[in-house]
């Protein structure tokens, strides 16, 4: 075996948003071993199966080592002379509205907040999103709408002292392991009720005390009757809404009118009414609630509506800002909340403040022309540039022809672009073969700087790998653009400066118009070098050596007023229902053991078992009508596209409903891009796309 060659590096997994600490040891043969960091809160040591075949996963295989323009290996002073010139061209030509970034919640926040920054500020272009808009934008929305600021209210250690625990569209046990060991830890140990609603019985709704398998889409209805049960019953905390929460009589108002008997509610939710009794009143006679959520929620036409659904039940009963209770999402990567903080959605700017407040950036970053409007989100960012208004985009450590929905029109879209820029550790992706300019990014393990976990605590991500071959760290290929732009304020050499920047923002007039964000690293500012390489885990706000686990228990809101607000909501159906073409409703989502489009994943052998192959899950019913076998191929298609899959017959689907893992791709075997399938509508607030819910046919080739 390899000797190691230096102690252990404390480092964090660069796969969920759970954020587990990771001891990392290099090896003289250039690999590591990789252990569970007992001293990070976020997992005392343990690791999911992912994280623990991390190891397995560093190899140089299919690295993107050198940079290349248009097929030519080039140095890099000659791709970033390259990427300049083709900037300068089309800001030339067509103006900063015809250039867009696209990047993702892989990158650092020290990435993140540099290409927020070029775009923004450099560019002055709102035209930057990232993949957490497939994935937490509804949270984002929904946070804003409730708090006036995108803050999770809570952390996991709720999870430890909560009597109730609802896990709505997660699986838990899958997507965010350790979290699951938490809750399950709870649930033997103190017997905490655990329930799961979701149409899926997922390994997580297995364990669970109640699994409500609610007719996909339905979740508004669910918390509205929720909402409504509470007041008839006498469950409201009316103390606590006079002093905390506005907007609350018009939210009851709305709720009241779905009506308050769960039978009525079961019957719109295609539920068991003893089900929906048994799981209103667990939530009426349970102080401490804890509501989390994932992708389910999230990723829905009204997926903005079902987090404001959730928050409002939280906020009529006062369950929240206290040990054991609150809302909590729990975000897919492991820096979709890094990113959020820097701007890195077109939909806000740096350090959570929104585009009203672009004078205050303007004031911090001095020189550059701040961006004055929102720019394009993900799905309308995609239709623009095949639609020839954006002429460059540059896409920084995501895949976007897997991942998006309607993807083949994203491949036909970038194939059509003139100026595909990609930045990224992998050269064998579907979007890499798309690309005119190809950046060879650091890789985990190579990179250096800070990610933000689901319950806002920022850790250290640390090197302790040299980077391979010509790869760069990504805020560094910005920032080189930038200067050869002639932008002022990228001359950074270190993450440590870009962080203390970071940091100082959010610190700059934080209480303008009277309203304190939570976002507050002022403790950090001026930290240092030495300070930030040895920096332990830390929850915002940051304001001096202690940190706060639940920002709003001791301060206001941090909307004008000062209280939280309550929404008034009505469900909506998903946006396109099942009809006789396409009978079934396509669900897309995580495998245990595979991380987004495997790039990584893929590389470890003991990975590869669970799930050999991509698979759709199929109800026996639905087998029997359809003709379907397990192991037959099948062919999966919509409207919008189509894909292969193994059939896997399954009594945890609903009927009526198939399940596809999202993972496969054209670079593991062909058509089995599930996300070409799916339908390209999104949320109108959040502009998160409808992953869940897309009218299928499927049938046995
Ligand atoms: Fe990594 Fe998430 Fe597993 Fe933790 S739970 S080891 S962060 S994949």
């Amino acid at each position: 075996p390899a000797t190691a060659t230096q102690s252990p590096v404390r480092t964090t997994c660069p796969y969920c948003g759970v954020g587990c600490g990771v001891l990392a040891t290099p090896l003289e043969n250039g690999q590591a071993t990789i252990a569970g960091d007992p001293a990070h809160p976020a997992n005392a040591g343990r690791l999911c199966s992912k994280g623990s075949a991390l190891g397995e996963t560093l190899d140089l295989d299919q690295r993107l080592l050198h940079p290349s323009v248009d097929g030519q290996a080039v140095d890099w002073n000659t791709a970033l002379d390259d990427v300049a010139g083709r900037f300068r061209r089309v800001l030339d030509s067509h103006g900063p509205e015809a250039v867009a970034l696209y990047v993702s919640g892989q990158l650092l926040t020290e990435d993140y907040y540099v290409a927020n920054k070029f775009a923004k500020g450099g560019l002055g272009t709102g035209n930057i999103d990232t993949n957490s808009r497939l994935c937490m934008s509804s949270s984002v929305v929904g946070y804003q709408r409730a708090f006036g600021e995108d803050v999770v209210p809570g952390c996991y250690e709720d999870l430890d002292v909560a009597d109730l625990i609802v896990l709505v569209g997660a699986n838990t046990a899958w997507c965010h392991p350790i979290v699951y060991q938490r809750i399950r830890g709870n649930q033997r140990q103190r017997k905490a009720q655990v329930v799961v609603i979701d149409p899926r019985r997922s390994a997580t709704a297995e364990e669970a005390d109640l699994h409500l398998p609610l007719a996909p889409g339905s979740d508004v209805a669910l918390f509205q009757g929720l909402l409504a049960f509470l007041e008839h019953n006498g469950h409201l905390d009316y103390r606590y809404l006079e002093a905390q929460v506005s907007g609350f009589g018009e939210a009851l108002a709305a709720a009241r009118e779905q009506g308050a008997s769960p039978a009525a509610v079961a019957a719109r939710c295609g539920l068991g009414a003893e089900d929906v009794a048994r799981f209103f009143q667990l939530f009426a006679r349970t102080d401490r609630v804890v509501t989390l959520y994932s992708q389910g929620v999230n990723q829905s036409s009204a997926g903005s509506d079902k987090v404001s659904a959730i928050i409002n039940c939280h906020l009529a009963t006062g369950r929240l800002n206290r040990p054991g209770t609150g809302p909590l999402s729990i975000t897919g990567q492991p820096n979709a909340m890094g990113g959020r903080e820097v701007g890195g959605l077109a939909s806000t700017l740096a350090a959570h403040m929104g585009f009203d407040e672009a004078d205050r950036v303007q004031r911090f970053w001095g020189s550059l022309a701040v961006a004055r409007q929102p720019g394009l989100k993900a799905v309308d960012l995609f239709e623009a540039v095949h639609a020839g208004r954006i002429q460059l985009i540059w896409i920084m450590a995501t895949n976007p022809v897997v991942s998006m929905p309607d993807a083949d029109r994203v491949r036909e879209a970038l194939l059509r672009c003139p100026n595909v820029i990609v930045s990224d550790c992998m050269a064998n992706t579907d979007t890499v073969a798309t690309a005119n300019v190809r950046l060879p990014a650091e890789a985990w393990g190579e990179k250096d700087g800070t990610v933000t976990n689901s319950e806002r605590m920022i850790s250290r991500q640390r090197r302790f790998l040299p980077a391979a071959g010509e790869a760069r760290p990504d805020w560094w290929m910005v920032a080189q653009v930038a200067q050869r732009l002639g932008m002022e304020g990228f001359d950074y050499e270190t993450t440590a400066e870009i962080f203390d920047e970071h940091a100082r923002l959010t610190a700059f007039e934080n209480d303008a118009n009277g309203r304190i964000r939570q976002l507050n690293l002022a403790g950090l500012v001026g930290q240092g070098a030495q300070a930030y390489a040895a920096m332990a885990p830390r929850r915002w706000p940051i304001l001096g050596p202690e940190d706060r686990a639940r920002p709003f228990a001791d301060h206001p809101f941090s909307t004008d007023q000062g209280k939280a607000r309550m929404q008034v909501l009505q469900p909506r159906a998903p946006a396109h229902p099942p009809n006789p073409d396409y009978p079934l409703v396509l669900n897309t989502g995580r495998v245990r053991d595979h991380w987004h489009t495997m790039t990584r994943t893929g590389k470890a052998p003991r990975l590869g078992g669970h799930r050999p192959e991509p698979t759709v899950d199929v109800h026996p019913q639905d087998a029997r009508s359809l003709s379907l076998f397990e192991q037959d191929v099948a062919l999966i298609e919509s409207r919008w596209g189509r894909a292969l899959a193994r059939v896997h017959i399954d009594t945890g689907q609903r009927p009526g409903s198939v399940f596809v893992p999202m993972h496969w791709n054209d670079a593991v075997s062909s058509r089995c891009r599930i996300d070409a399938v799916v339908n390209p509508v999104v949320d109108p607030d959040s502009g998160e796309p409808e992953f869940k819910h897309t009218p299928v046919r499927v049938r046995a080739l």
